[in-house]
């Protein structure tokens, strides 16, 4: 048996970019500092709040409700609740809001379900079968974020919650450093509070992808780990498995690609991002029309060719 380097109990995990063998106690108490040096970060907290978690039923976002649930379900002065968005993908996403359902139940935290089809009229698997040049990802992935900054706002969240770990950052990053896409470089920085929009926040953006896996086997955490059938993220997941060989031969990497890109951010002149309201629909916009009002008139523009 391995034991912990802080206690003499059986280490679940070594780290090697820390050099520590953790028992499942050190581990939770390690992986919750890091969540909690993330959101001082962040500065919402010090006045009631009430933070929407945005939940699909994985591991990553199961884990986070856990964990905030963990952090602060003694304090009367924040307030937790669990949205989760259908896309409407057949057999994949019924299956994962169950879990999301799962996990809040046991946690006893509100939880919301809001479907596209109810706010746009159009499913993932609709624009899938119509076979845009596109992907249904990127219409997928646009529609899900306005609905629940939508969502979030409708329900007074001060925070959306997302479960975007360390992993799915520095591969984030990464990407748009190849593909030299500095405008949403910039996009992943905090966002401020702006007129419709509800801050988004990322707790585990410290938290290594593993990490995320054992904290919800070591809690019991009901998770689904299905994939979307329309997955397809051929040049991330390239990037993903360099990032896994670099991280193997030099730990600590992808802690190295987060704090790097920080301070670049950190250098940014402030004030070069305006939202105004949507002329349609009156959802946040930077021009006067939103992405998603943008992207349905895309949608029904090649449906009547
Ligand atoms: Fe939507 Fe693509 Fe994610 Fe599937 S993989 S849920 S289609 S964004």
């Amino acid at each position: 048996m391995i034991s912990c380097d802080k206690c003499s109990g059986r280490a679940v995990i070594f780290q090697k970019y820390s050099g520590k063998h953790l028992c499942a106690q050190h581990f939770e108490e390690d992986v919750h500092r890091k969540v909690k040096e993330v959101l001082r970060a962040y500065r919402i907290f010090g006045k009631p709040c009430r933070i929407a978690v945005a939940v699909s039923g994985g591991k990553d976002s199961s884990s986070l409700l856990m964990i905030l649930h963990n952090l602060f379900s003694y304090r009367d002065d924040v307030e937790l609740l669990a949205i989760s968005i259908d896309e409407g993908i057949e057999g994949y996403r019924t299956k994962t809001i169950q879990a999301a359902e799962a996990v809040a139940k046991q946690l006893g935290i509100e939880h919301v379900v809001e479907k596209l089809e109810d706010n746009f009229g159009v499913t993932t698997d609709l624009m899938a079968s119509q076979g845009h040049a596109q992907g249904p990802c990127s219409f997928c992935g646009v529609l899900r974020k306005g609905l629940l900054n939508k969502t979030a706002r409708e329900l007074s969240a001060d925070a959306v919650a997302t479960g975007h770990n360390l992993d799915d950052e520095a591969q984030t990053v990464m990407l748009n450093y190849l593909k030299g896409d500095v405008d949403r470089l910039y996009r992943l920085r905090p966002k401020r509070a702006l007129a419709g929009m509800v801050p988004r926040i990322k707790p585990l953006r410290r938290v290594p992808e593993k990490e995320m896996g054992i904290y919800a086997i070591t809690h019991n955490i009901p998770i689904d780990t299905s994939a979307c059938p329309y997955i397809s993220r051929a040049m991330r997941q390239e990037v993903k498995d360099l990032l896994n060989e670099i991280e193997a031969k030099h730990p600590g990497t992808k802690y190295s690609i987060m704090k790097g890109f920080d301070k670049i951010l950190a250098r940014e002149p402030p004030g070069s991002y305006e939202v105004i309201p949507c002329n349609r629909c009156g959802e946040p916009s930077s021009d006067g029309i939103c992405a998603s009002c943008r992207l349905l008139d895309r949608v029904r523009a090649e449906q009547s060719l």
